[in-house]
């Protein structure tokens, strides 16, 4: 196991989890793990397919079925739950490392993102047996309740930008309703989900209840996604690959849980309080190497403050530290030379289209998948970088002249994530969270740092469906109702 002091430490083959045990792939083929801030390989990953999945499916399939832990209590489940999140804590470390190496992060960022794991089974083990049906009334002589009742084979498809956040968000509350799980983590990133999935054995939760395939998604995920003995499928990932997968489970009518991609605005008024804006602004659109989902990457700016935020935007974007994940820097690689220039060639179009950037626009002389933070100003709602998610370090700025226009430029795009809006005015704030398209609404903020009881999900091309809070493990079981008559 890698150690956070030990940057160079390799991991050698690690293999996928099912049934309770390690296996290795079948037809002994291997993907190269490799450390984004040196682009070394670091170690190897199964690449599994068709086989590993059908192996995988058949031991979620009996774990779901099977009456112990079908009838496991709410409270049995909430202790294993707590079991898991002691071993998180512990291995917090541990954990870290693993997550800050396979995906390029910086330390404290990933240490996060492995926090939120145990928080999320905190709180599912504190909600687990809160989780009850009503009763309606009816005739005389009837008795009519519901149930909270697991959908059964849960499938998880994850991508690699907060592996251990993202795979803790759908598979904890999916266990804590009593499914069997079957995850695909990315497999630019898969390590962190392979330890997850040991932990969670450990921690007490039945052989077959948590497995997990490595692999590319055009062979592991599209043999889960379209795999006739799952009941129920969360996919986060892009618009793309997630309109492809709602076509893979389609034939199998599953209802299918979509967290997608997102072009979030941030709403500054000529009122706000700046020194509170800038800092988060910032952070919003470089955390993670911009390689965030709920990025803030569209600055909508009041033109009487239109100067004063792009220069201090520019000023804070100049004084960020850049480097491996191990020197916690503010800001990592990208995860891979596929990313790279996939952010390339956005800031190419950029450049063709006629914008210039105020800060960055290009990619250090380094070695690993590193990218300037980038600032681009005036930037019309008709260009590309306006319009398309980057997945990388790049804000857009935007200038308004009245609040209509602002709610017009901020709900413009097709994605519908994240939208916050910084003001000292309330009652201007009100008119906002009306009428932005968002499934996030924040004021003179951007998230909140109590955010795992908070419903998390999109608008429009942002998906739907929620995790985190109540309303993620309602997403992880379905409404039974029962009519008695007694008369
Ligand atoms: P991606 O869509 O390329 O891949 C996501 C996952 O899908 C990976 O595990 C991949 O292996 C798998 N996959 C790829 N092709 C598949 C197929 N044909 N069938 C089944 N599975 C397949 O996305 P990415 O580049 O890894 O991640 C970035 C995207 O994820 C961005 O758009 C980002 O906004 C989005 N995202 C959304 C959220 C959210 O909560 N809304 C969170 C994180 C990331």
């Amino acid at each position: 196991m890698p150690d956070a002091r030990q940057a160079n430490h390799h991991v050698g083959d690690v293999p996928m989890h099912v049934g309770g045990t390690p296996l290795d792939p079948h037809d002994g083929q291997w993907l190269d793990v490799v450390d984004p801030a040196s682009g070394a390989t670091i170690g190897r990953i199964p690449r599994g397919g068709e086989a590993e999945i059908e192996a995988a499916v058949a031991a979620a399939r009996q774990a779901a079925d099977d009456p112990a832990w079908r009838r496991l209590r709410p409270s049995a489940r909430a202790a294993l739950l707590r079991r898991a999140a002691d071993l998180v804590r512990e291995r917090l470390d541990e954990l870290t490392a693993i997550e800050s190496r396979d995906v390029g992060k910086p330390l404290s960022q990933a240490r996060g993102d492995v926090m939120s794991g145990a928080k999320f089974l905190d709180y599912c083990a504190g909600a687990v047996d809160k989780m009850h049906g009503y009763t309606i009334p009816v005739e005389p002589g009837a008795l009519d309740y519901t149930q909270r009742v697991p959908w059964g084979v849960s499938a998880h498809i994850v991508p690699w930008n907060f592996p251990f956040h993202l795979a803790t968000r759908g598979v904890v509350p999916a266990l804590a309703m009593g499914n069997a799980v079957v995850l695909k983590p990315a497999e630019d990133a898969s390590l962190s989900c392979l330890a997850l999935a040991d932990l969670l054995t450990e921690a007490g939760f039945p052989a077959g209840t948590i497995n997990v395939v490595t692999g590319l998604g055009s062979e592991a995920g599209a043999a889960l996604a379209s795999h006739p003995q799952i009941d129920h499928l969360t996919f986060t990932g892009s618009v793309a690959t997630g309109a492809a997968v709602t076509r893979l489970t389609s034939d199998n009518v599953i209802p299918l849980h979509l967290e997608l991609g997102g072009k979030s605005p941030q709403i500054v008024l000529d009122d706000a309080d700046l020194d509170r804006a800038i800092p988060v602004i910032v952070k919003s659109f470089v955390v993670n190497a911009g390689q965030t989902c709920s990025a803030g990457t569209r600055l909508l700016v009041h033109e009487r403050v239109h100067r004063a935020v792009t220069e201090r935007v520019v000023e804070a974007v100049r004084r960020l530290r850049v480097g491996p994940w191990h020197e916690d820097p503010d800001m990592g690689p990208l995860i891979s030379l596929r990313q790279r220039a996939r952010v390339e060639g956005f800031l190419e179009r950029a450049r063709h289209e006629g914008l210039r950037p105020l800060v960055g626009g290009g990619v250090p002389d380094r070695s690993g998948f590193y990218v300037d933070a980038t600032v681009f100003d005036d930037v019309p709602a008709t260009s590309t970088l306006f319009q398309e998610e980057v997945f990388g370090p790049v804000l857009t700025v935007t200038p308004f002249t009245d609040d209509d226009m602002a709610v017009k430029l901020a709900n413009a795009t097709r994605y519908g994530l994240l939208a916050a809006v910084w003001t000292r005015d309330l009652s201007r704030a009100f008119r906002f969270v009306d009428d932005l398209q968002a499934g996030q609404v924040y004021v003179n903020s951007y998230g909140l740092a109590e955010s795992t009881p908070l419903p998390f999900g999109g608008m429009k091309r942002s998906g739907h469906g929620r995790d985190k809070g109540l309303e993620g493990l309602l997403t992880y079981s379905q409404l039974k109702n029962v009519g008695i008559t007694y008369a």
